[in-house]
């Protein structure tokens, strides 16, 4: 019984209107709930739990205090007074550091890793300025994946799902299906009891209102989930997918927006993981109660 968490930046429900939202003109197989419109199954037996991104504060709701609220469950946009946008400040750094679901997990015995391929030099240029992953992962201090070990061995996904982005910087990276990234995904979960997975592109062809980038990447994560999904064996597992604030749902506007995320749950024991969620603070108790036989 394992979980895999996948985390997409700036995805919400948004209209059931091509011109507006690319998921509605995608005629997308998982993203099928719509404002207005009640469809809250997805492919594979997926539930879609609207999920509240708002954590109870006014404006847009922005990725460092959403990101934060996913990864550890603490209200983090009540911490600051407000939504914090872009990498976690200080404050939140020391949040991720001391509550991050990777840590609760260890300390809970429970193995876990984080899917996504690194290279030394993100830590070089950044210094502090990581994301809010990065931090989560470094609370436990369980080892990252790298794109010249583990991701050539097939035992890591580029962020991108098919290394494109990296081999910008690494001429020797392989670039692979999406489909490809679906099966290590897959593969990892037999082996640890947490699986984190995040695509942080989404996001940026929002702010672009990007179209053509939008549906690129739809398509990926498409045929990536599909993969996923075939390869899980669902009887025994649970995957879920959700998001920190909506964006790329609506290309009208270069802005986050208020929608709710899709929060989809595929696998044994769905229902009752469906029901424990609510908004963002939901996500890190409803899967530690999961793998610890609570719910
Ligand atoms: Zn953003």
């Amino acid at each position: 019984m394992s979980v895999a968490l996948l985390f997409f930046d700036g995805i919400g429900i948004g209209e059931n209107d091509p011109g507006k939202n690319p998921f509605a003109g995608y005629k997308s197989k998982f993203f099928r709930a719509f404002i207005d419109v009640n469809n809250f199954k997805a492919e594979f037996g997926g539930i879609i739990v609207p999920t509240d991104a708002t954590l109870n504060f006014p404006g847009y709701p922005q990725s460092a205090t959403g990101q934060t609220a996913i990864f550890t469950g603490v209200n983090a946009a009540e911490m600051m007074q407000g939504h914090i946008n872009g990498l976690p400040t200080p404050t939140l750094r020391k949040v991720l550091l001391s509550e991050s679901i990777f840590l609760k997990l260890k300390k809970l015995g429970k193995k876990a890793t984080f899917a996504n391929a690194y290279s030394k030099h993100y830590f070089e240029i950044r210094g502090e300025k990581l994301s809010a992953t990065t931090y989560a992962v470094m609370a436990s201090q369980i080892p990252f994946r790298w794109y010249d070990k583990e991701l050539k061995e097939g035992k890591a996904v580029p962020a991108d799902l098919t290394g494109e982005f990296l081999r910008k910087f690494y001429p020797d990276v392989k670039v692979i299906m999406p489909e490809e990234s679906g099966k290590i995904i897959a593969d990892l979960l037999c082996e640890y009891d947490f699986v984190m997975y995040e695509f942080p592109f989404t996001d940026e062809a929002g702010h672009n209102q990007d179209f053509e980038l939008a549906l690129k990447y739809i398509d990926r994560i498409e045929r990536f989930l599909w993969s996923l999904l075939t390869n899980v064996d669902l009887d025994k597992h649970l995957v879920v997918l959700t998001s920190d604030h909506g964006n790329i749902e609506d290309l009208s506007t270069k802005t986050h927006t208020l929608n709710k995320v899709p929060t989809i749950i595929w696998g044994k024991g769905k229902e009752k993981v469906a029901q424990k969620i609510k908004s963002l603070l939901d996500i890190t108790p409803a899967i530690i109660e999961y793998l610890t036989e609570q719910i």
